[in-house]
């Protein structure tokens, strides 16, 4: 077989067998085809689409890339949430310590930045210390002792997905149904968990921005995990402007410290309860969602997800110190207000273009040999709270807070400056819309 043949069969809209992409993922994993020969297969998948067994092909070959873990030495249920991706989407650092409060295990495999979207382990490495790539000896260690654990994939977990993954982040073959839910469901899958809640975003900033596509990805996505013997759930949730007020790595860690501690933003808080509610709900833990809504606000009300937090912090070598002093996060060492140009109202936001705009100021990738994460320090942070009339031009009260610390200072604030200036909508009138998530194809 050649890497060749196949490209050009899926260029011209043929169908692959199972064989035929076990030949391409594995070839790949193991570094015998190279990059550019699977960014052209990635680049044909995306025009032309997979079918249905050519996405369950590719999602069984990429969790079989690696290990499939077995926590069975672990007491009770195992459960994870995975979002999409999103712009100040950091629900995983606030629910992952409520649901492990909760009794439940969470062995959380997650991923970095994809396209204009931030990833949790880049945010978790803001912590001072915190180490992401535990081995997976240590990782059940943390597991036993905490009941959660985030890393990132090892050599050993869906080894094919981390490299796919960073290849779409840098050849435009990210926004696809087939290519996110393989990538999504092969590492999920292959974390031993007993149930999943999947946090299908939509809209302007997520990669499926309408809603129908969203609905599309979840159903792939929940028959994909009932096909493997899981319970899943998929929430279809609102990405039409960031979740909470801030995006950042570090701010991000800051916002859900505050979540952990009863206050915060409303829409993320509510966002976190209710996957919360869910990975309890299909964890067995509690009866109905309802109840673990209940459960989850319980965890926050009593400090015990916020003392989770801070265990989980310490287990994985990082500076606990952070819960209670915030300031300890890295910030950036340059900081611009944006204030408006005009006055008016505004109406919505075009998400993506924060994403864009984050990235360009060194929260991405735009290579895969982008210079590696601890010196990213970009942050980006929403000053409005509600829909607001902006009185002046120079009316600070409304903006958005840039900062930076890269050396390439000129290009970077040039880029962003002007991204900034295109996506506020105005003047017509804005507000929150965080309408309550839709739930796709509830399997439990
Ligand atoms: N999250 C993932 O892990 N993979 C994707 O392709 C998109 C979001």
């Amino acid at each position: 077989m050649r890497a060749v043949d196949l490209i050009r069969k899926k260029r011209d809209s043929g169908e692959l067998s199972r064989e035929e992409i076990n030949f391409l993922v594995s070839g790949y994993t193991r570094g015998e085809i190279p990059d550019y020969q699977i960014a052209a297969w990635l680049m044909a998948v995306w025009i032309r689409g997979m079918n249905r067994s050519e996405l369950a092909a590719l999602t069984e070959a990429m969790l079989h890339s690696g290990e499939v873990l077995n926590h069975s030495e672990i007491p009770g249920k195992k459960v994870d949430k995975h979002s999409t991706g999103g712009i100040g989407d950091k629900t995983s650092l606030v629910l992952a310590p409520i649901v492990a409060a909760g009794g439940l295990t969470v062995p959380m495999i997650s991923g970095r930045g994809l396209g204009h979207t931030g990833g949790t382990l880049d945010k978790l490495e803001a912590i001072p210390g915190f180490n992401v790539n535990l081995s997976l000896e240590e990782f059940r260690r943390v597991l036993r002792e905490c009941g959660m654990g985030l890393i990132g994939q090892t050599a050993e977990i869906a080894p094919a997905d981390k490299k796919i993954y960073a290849l779409r982040d840098v050849t435009s073959t990210v926004e696809n149904i087939g290519l996110i839910c393989a990538s999504i469901m092969s590492k999920k899958l292959a974390e031993g968990i007993d149930a999943l809640v999947l946090d299908v975003k939509t809209g302007s900033g997520a990669f499926m921005k309408k809603e129908e596509d969203s609905v599309r990805l979840a159903e792939v996505m929940v028959e994909t995990g009932k096909r493997m013997g899981k319970k899943v759930v998929a929430l279809i949730t609102d990405m039409d402007q960031p979740l909470g007020r801030m995006a950042g790595h570090s701010n991000e860690v800051a916002e859900s410290i505050e979540v952990l501690k009863g206050r915060g933003p409303t829409d993320l808080r509510d966002l976190s309860l209710d996957l919360s509610a869910w990975m309890f709900y299909l964890g067995d833990r509690t009866k109905s969602v309802e109840e673990g809504r209940r459960l989850a606000e319980t965890m926050i009300a009593t400090g015990q997800a916020l003392e989770k937090f801070r265990q989980g912090i310490r287990l994985q070598g990082g500076d606990e110190r952070v819960i209670d002093e915030p300031e300890r996060l890295p910030t950036a060492r340059l900081h611009f207000h944006v204030a408006s140009s005009s006055s008016g109202f505004i109406t919505g936001t075009n998400c993506e273009q924060f994403g864009i705009a984050l990235a360009m100021l060194g929260g991405g990738f735009i290579t895969i040999a982008t210079p590696n994460l601890p010196k990213r320090r970009a942050a980006l942070r929403r000053v409005t709270t509600s829909a607001k009339k902006l009185r002046e031009k120079s009316d600070c009260s409304y903006g958005a807070f840039l900062g930076l610390k890269r050396k390439r200072i000129e290009d970077r604030e040039d880029c962003a400056w002007n991204d900034l200036q295109v996506y506020w909508v105005w003047p017509q009138c804005w507000g929150w819309r965080m309408s309550s998530p839709r739930i796709a194809n509830p399997s439990a």
